[in-house]
C-alpha cells in the first residue's frame, strides 16, 4: 500500500509538472518567478483585498506575463490571477525581457494611493508616524507579508502597505498603468469633471464583518472590495479627491465610517452594498438615501446607474441608515444588486458590471454637481 501511494504522488507531481510546464508553453517570452513562502494566495484582481482563487507553495513556478502595482499576472487552472511580486524570486534569467529583470531588482517603493499611512509596525494596528502621497518614492529596507519597511528622511524607518505602492519604481510605468486604464473603458468619465470636489467611498463591511454571504459562499465584503477600486480609479480620473473608508478586508465600524467622512470638506459620501433577501427570486438595483435634502443625489446616481446597467431597476428608497443620517456630506447608499438571486449574481461578479457601475456611479456625482 505504501509503494502504491508514493505512485500516486508521484504521478501527482507529474501531473502538476506538466500543468505548470503548459503554462510556460502558453506565456513564453515572459519572465519566471518561484515562489519563496509556504503559501501564497492567487488572486482575482492585482489588490490585497481581491477575491482568493487559490493558493501556490514554495518552490512552485510561476510564469508573468503582465506586471502591475508590484503584481505578477500568470495562469492558474486556465484563468488569468495575480500575485503578489514581492513574494516572488525570479529565476532562470531571460534576455528576451530585459525590463522585467532590472524591475525584479529594484529597491525602491513608489506610493501610488491617495493618501497613505507610514506606520511604526508591519500591520494595521501599529500608530501612524507618518503620511505619505502618490509618487513619493522610499527606499525599501525589508519585507514582512503585505508590508514594506521603508527609509524615511529623519534617519529612521517606517512600514506602507505593500498594496499600496508600486514596487517597479518608474514614473513612466505608472503613467503608462493609467493610461491603459482609461482607454480600457470606453465608458470613462472625461478628465477634470470632478476636479476639485471630495468624494468619501464607503465600501460596505470587511474583516469579521462579511456582509451578506450570498449563493455559493460568496461574502458582500468582497464583492464591494472589487467594486470600489474601480468605482475609485473612476473618480480620480475624473479628477475626484477620493477618500476610502477601507482599503482592504478590515474591520470598520460604522461610527468610524461617519468620522472619516465628517473629519474632511466632503461633498458627497457614496456607501457601496449588494443586497441578499430570502426569497431568491427578488433582484435589482437600488439607492438609498436618509434625508430628503439627499433625494436629488440618490436620483442623480440611480438613474445614471439604471441607463448603463443590465439589471432590474428598483428605483430609489428612504431608509434610516447610521452612515447616511450621520454624515453631514450629502449621503446615498448603493445596493448594486441581489447576491442572492442566481441572475444578479453571475452578473455583478463580472469585471463588466463593475466597470459599468463604477462609471455610473461617477457620471452620476458629475449630473450632481454640474
Ligand atoms: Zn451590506
Amino acid at each position: 500500500m505504501k509503494n502504491f501511494r508514493n505512485m500516486i504522488a508521484v504521478i501527482g507531481i507529474l501531473i502538476t509538472a506538466s500543468i505548470f510546464l503548459s503554462n510556460s508553453t502558453y506565456a513564453s517570452g515572459g519572465q519566471t518567478y518561484e515562489v519563496s513562502p509556504d503559501s501564497l494566495n492567487v488572486r482575482s484582481e492585482p489588490a490585497a483585498d481581491s477575491q482568493v482563487v487559490g493558493s501556490l507553495g514554495k518552490g512552485n513556478s510561476v510564469m508573468a506575463f503582465n506586471e502591475k502595482y508590484g503584481w505578477v499576472q500568470t495562469y492558474y487552472g486556465g484563468e488569468e490571477v495575480w500575485v503578489a511580486k514581492h513574494h516572488l524570486v525570479p529565476v532562470g534569467t531571460n534576455s528576451q525581457d530585459q525590463s522585467t529583470v532590472s524591475q525584479s531588482t529594484t529597491d525602491t517603493i513608489t506610493v501610488t494611493a491617495s493618501s497613505v499611512n507610514i506606520r511604526s509596525g508591519p500591520g494595521l494596528d501599529y500608530s501612524i508616524i507618518g503620511g505619505a502621497g502618490p509618487g513619493n518614492q522610499y527606499y525599501l529596507v525589508e519585507t514582512s507579508g503585505d508590508w514594506y519597511k521603508v527609509d524615511l528622511e529623519n534617519n529612521s524607518t517606517g512600514w506602507i502597505a505593500a498594496w499600496l505602492t508600486d514596487s517597479n519604481s518608474s514614473e513612466t510605468h505608472v503613467e503608462s498603468v493609467t493610461t491603459n486604464n482609461s482607454s480600457n473603458d470606453t465608458e470613462s468619465a472625461s478628465n477634470g469633471s470632478l476636479n476639485g470636489y471630495t468624494i468619501v467611498l464607503d465600501p460596505g463591511h470587511g474583516g469579521k464583518d462579511p456582509g451578506a454571504i450570498g449563493l455559493g459562499g460568496i461574502y458582500e465584503k468582497e464583492l464591494v472590495s472589487s467594486v470600489a477600486s474601480k468605482v475609485e480609479n473612476q473618480l480620480k480620473n475624473a479628477g475626484a479627491n477620493v477618500i476610502t473608508t477601507r482599503q482592504g478586508d478590515y474591520y470598520v465600524s460604522l461610527d468610524e465610517r461617519v468620522t472619516v467622512s465628517n473629519s474632511y470638506q466632503t461633498d458627497a459620501f457614496i456607501s457601496l452594498h449588494f443586497d441578499s433577501y430570502p426569497i431568491l427570486s427578488i433582484n435589482g438595483v437600488s439607492t438609498y438615501f436618509a434625508d430628503s435634502t439627499d433625494r436629488k443625489l440618490a436620483r442623480d446616481i440611480q438613474s445614471s446607474l439604471a441607463s448603463s446597467v443590465t439589471l432590474n431597476n428598483r428605483g430609489i428608497m428612504q431608509g434610516d441608515y447610521r452612515v447616511l443620517r450621520d454624515t453631514t456630506a450629502p449621503s446615498v447608499l448603493v445596493e448594486q444588486g441581489f447576491i442572492s438571486n442566481p441572475g444578479d449574481l453571475a452578473t455583478i461578479q463580472t469585471a463588466d458590471y463593475q466597470n459599468k457601475v463604477a462609471s455610473a456611479i461617477t457620471n452620476g456625482l458629475i449630473e450632481y454637481f454640474h
